[in-house]
């Protein structure tokens, strides 16, 4: 008997010894069916769970030639970015899509892209509009109000409700562009009031202004509290964006929603924002993980933890966790979240690294790998908007 090559490839046993007597087609047969039916559960099973799609924020602020600072990229750059994104067969989602994608109402096929530009300088509408637009893609702007018709670099109203009537999404980024976690003196209840007129009076001018719904917040210098976030909550924000670079899944919190800032004279940062090859040691596993995979974060003591749901059943006490450059972690694990963590006590020095964890399942090891980079500087001291630069004691 002939065997296609397919055939040949997945039993080769079968080939050599069963192929050759009289019930080897029925043998085949049933066989077939033996393998392809787990594969069959297994889908129907992914059909009614969230997608497992990513979808990574990436934020933007001026666009100059040639770029004075890191927070300003050249429009040949930028140009190419979106280019890589398109290249890669990214879908760029509009901020609706976005919100549609976080409550359950829209399931994505693959990974995803979304594009932020915060404060509201003029080279958004004059520079990084035309070349979106060029590539025909959606996109958030996230202005603070006291920074809107002031002359100079800044942004008209008109402008921005013409952004706003083309489809560009007007959101907020605060009323004064203060760190909303502090303080500075006030009691309670002087600093909630001034977290709501923050919070609620950037929303209502903004959608006055621009005529757009507002349901979403960038926050300044992505510095945020529990408080933060309960006054953004109660005020309307359904989505909440930080700057701690993520992949977003299903499992993110709307309150807490990272973004890769992305600098010039770092491309580092927009290619790690990007690249969803990712380490997965295993493919189909994705881990709820601390930091994130592929996060950039400003805490050189994280907790480092991974809940271990993706693996299945594990062999009880078995789970371990890795740090490159320091081997096994002396990790717990807590068998009522399903999750091994470990918090680091000194500052990790170097910027990039890669935490494993493995377990065993049924006698079988089983591992998955994540990377992450700690970039104090990049993630507190860069995100001042350029008319303050020499007031950086604020934050
Ligand atoms: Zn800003």
């Amino acid at each position: 008997m002939k065997l296609p090559a397919f055939f040949k490839l997945q039993f080769p046993l079968l080939h050599s010894s069963i192929f050759h007597s009289a019930n080897g087609l029925a043998v085949l047969v049933a066989t077939f069916f033996l393998w392809i039916l787990p594969k069959t559960v297994i889908f129907s099973q992914e059909m009614s769970r969230p997608d497992t799609a990513r979808v990574v924020v990436l934020g933007y602020h001026r666009f100059e030639d040639p770029p004075r600072d890191p927070l300003a990229i050249s429009s040949s750059e930028f140009d190419a970015q979106l280019s890589e994104i398109k290249a890669r067969g990214l879908r760029v989602l509009s901020l609706e899509e976005f919100l549609a994608w976080r409550q359950g109402n829209l399931r994505l096929a693959g990974d995803a892209v979304l594009i932020t530009i915060d404060d509201g300088y003029v080279s958004c509408y004059n520079v990084a509009w035309p070349i979106l637009r060029k590539h025909g893609m959606p996109f958030v702007m996230f202005v603070y109000t006291n920074y809107v018709e002031k002359g100079g670099k800044t942004m008209t109203w008109a402008q921005l409700r013409e952004m706003q009537q083309a489809g560009v999404a007007i959101q907020s980024h605060s009323v004064s562009h203060s760190a909303l976690d502090v303080r500075k003196g006030r009691s309670d209840e002087e600093y909630r009031n001034w977290l709501h007129h923050e919070l609620a009076d950037s929303m209502r001018i903004i959608s006055e202004k621009a005529g757009a719904p507002v349901y979403a917040i960038a926050f300044p210098y992505g510095r945020f509290s529990r408080t933060v976030q309960e006054v953004a909550s109660a005020v309307g924000y359904k989505l909440q964006f930080t700057v701690v670079g993520q992949k977003l899944t299903s499992a993110s919190k709307d309150e807490e929603l990272g973004r890769y800032v992305v600098l010039s004279g770092k491309p580092e940062i927009f290619k790690t924002a990007i690249n969803f090859g990712g380490s997965m040691t295993l493919p189909g596993v994705v881990l709820e993980t601390q930091p994130a995979a592929g996060a950039y974060i400003g805490d050189p003591s994280p907790l480092i933890s991974a809940k271990l749901d993706g693996f299945g059943k594990i062999d009880p006490g078995s789970a371990e966790l890795w740090l490159s450059g320091f081997g096994k972690l002396p990790a717990v694990y807590d068998p009522t979240t399903n999750t091994i963590s470990f918090k680091i006590r000194d500052r990790l020095r170097a910027a990039q690294h890669t935490a494993r964890v493995a377990v065993k399942s049924g006698g079988k090891r089983l591992q998955s790998d994540w990377d992450f980079v700690i970039d104090r500087k990049l993630l507190f001291d860069a995100l001042v908007p350029e008319n303050e630069g020499t007031s950086k004691t604020r934050s």
